[in-house]
């Protein structure tokens, strides 16, 4: 299985498929240790201008809640294998 999730020091990123950038989480969430099939727990809320994207990632797949800005809103998507901060190898958006 693919490793979804990039650990550096105390905090878990993993790629976003619907802001398209990574998101990170550090000790004040919970993680399952599990790099290809992770649950993180309370929900992942990201803010920046003009944008919202509210998460819970449960069992390797991104749960998109309704209040995210995104296309992706009200979705469940597998989240991409891990393939750096920039790269450009992640498919867009979408994915079903
Ligand atoms: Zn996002």
């Amino acid at each position: 299985m693919s490793v979804v999730i990039h650990d550096s020091g105390d905090k878990h990123f993993f790629h976003c498929p619907g802001c398209g950038c990574a998101h990170g989480v550090d000790t004040g969430w919970s993680y399952n240790g599990d790099a290809a099939r992770p649950t993180i727990s309370p929900s992942v809320l990201v803010t920046t201008v003009g944008a919202r994207c509210h998460s819970f990632v449960r069992d390797g797949a991104i749960e998109f809640l309704s209040d995210c800005t995104h296309a992706l809103a009200g979705r469940t998507v597998p989240l991409p294998p891990w393939a750096g901060f920039d790269s450009d190898s992640y498919a867009p958006g979408g994915a079903s």
